[in-house]
């Protein structure tokens, strides 16, 4: 099997199960409890706090845990208009191609009142500080921009972004998921307030994340309960899967540029491959992407049945974002580059891990080559633009 969903999930690191085993098997007291064996684990919590911290250049105080990438992305947002209602500011920024987890929390605060501004996104899957600047009213209270796209992968100017808001004293948050442990990342040099990220994307355990909150920027709880995490986020700490996470993270960090080498150089091999299919294009800006990311809308196809030919082939790749398979839209982040429908609907993304091979990206060339043509020979609708009876969108 070739394993080409790393967007989606990522396989643990070694080092990130043998930092867990400690905590499921002896350790496993609760860090709430007063006895020393309780204490143990609250020294583990701080400790694993303050490496996570240390990796984005934050304060172990400015680090909550949460269940993973999409609560944080909540309570940072629903903190934000919390403050901003306060000061009767209900107005919201953002893109048009962020994960779910932050537009449906943006629809949710829609219906309670507040004004949402979603920007549109250059073809080249990117925004620009400018147009935030230009979105930014006297009553906005947050800015939300994703640091990476999970689709396509294209990297956002975060510290430009960030800066145009600390001028205007907005607050700024960033879904970042997709570029912790895999992009150097400073939340001070970046203007950063308020950042989620989340294990799994980055060889840790499912189902823990965190949220950085600068200091003085206060968190609402979304959980309420006991007085864990400074009573930001009630429930007992999974101090296992935190463990696995400062884990995972610190062996991202320390092996990130030599990562970052590797997989970019197996993307771009992959991408010139993909690019010999007629009728096809890369989705999104080549140089400002994600290493490891490749995303490609093909003509007269459609994702679902490439995505299960491939499956038979034995390769794992996806056709969007794992949390839109299954409904027949086209992915929201192929439509604001300005893909049509029909084009949005033949994508196909493919997302490699660090230990990939040469020959698993050449396989793929080949499986993808294979059935994209197998699928267009069947096809009415590529007979249709093979008989010029309707007009190609790509170039040869
Ligand atoms: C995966 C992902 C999430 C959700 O994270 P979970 O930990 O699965 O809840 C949020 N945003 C982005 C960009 C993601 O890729």
């Amino acid at each position: 099997m070739i394993y080409a969903d790393n967007a989606a999930t990522t396989k643990m690191s070694r080092a990130a199960i043998d930092a867990m085993l400690p905590y499921l098997e002896e350790s496993y007291g609760n860090p709430s409890s007063l006895y020393a064996f309780g204490q143990q684990a609250k020294e583990a919590l701080e400790d694993a706090r303050a490496r996570i911290a240390a990796a984005l250049h934050a304060e172990p105080r400015e680090i909550t845990f949460t269940s993973g990438g999409s609560e944080a992305d909540n309570q940072a947002i629903l903190s934000a208009a919390a403050l901003g209602l306060r000061k009767g500011k209900k107005h919201i920024v953002s893109t048009a191609f962020e994960h779910h987890a932050v537009l449906h929390t943006l629809e949710k605060l829609q219906k309670q009142g507040f004004e949402v501004t979603l920007l549109d996104v250059h073809s080249t899957g990117l925004v620009t500080a400018q147009q935030v600047a230009d979105a930014i009213r006297e009553d906005t209270c947050l800015v939300t921009v994703m640091y990476a796209n999970n689709e396509i992968g294209t990297i956002q100017p975060i510290r430009e972004i960030g800066a145009v808001c600390r001028e205007k004293g907005v607050l700024f948050h960033t879904d970042a998921v997709q570029a912790v442990g895999h992009l150097p990342i400073d939340v001070k040099a970046d203007n950063i307030d308020l950042l989620s990220l989340s294990a799994h994307k980055f060889h840790g355990p499912k189902g823990i994340g965190a949220l950085y909150a600068r200091g003085g920027v206060s968190l609402e709880p979304l959980i309420c309960g006991g007085a864990q995490e400074r009573r930001k986020r009630a429930g007992t700490e999974n101090i296992p899967a935190i463990m696995g996470m400062a884990a995972a993270l610190e062996e991202a960090c320390a092996a990130m540029d030599q990562n970052a080498a590797k997989l970019t150089a197996l993307r771009d091999r992959l991408i010139a491959g993909l690019d010999q299919i007629p009728y096809s294009q890369l989705n999104g800006d080549h140089a400002h992407r994600l290493p490891g990311n490749v995303s490609f809308c093909f003509e007269g196809i459609e994702g679902e049945s490439l995505l299960l030919l491939l499956d038979e082939k034995g390769i794992c790749a996806s056709s969007g974002s794992a949390c839109t398979s299954g409904s027949l839209d086209p992915s929201h982040v192929l439509l604001a580059i300005g893909r049509p429908h029909e084009v949005a609907h033949g994508s196909l993304r493919l997302t490699l891990g660090e230990d990939a091979a040469e020959a698993d990206v050449d396989a793929i060339i080949q499986a993808t080559t294979e059935v994209v043509t197998y699928l267009r020979n069947m096809s009415p609708f590529w007979r249709d633009l093979v008989t010029g009876k309707r007009p190609h969108v790509f170039a040869n």
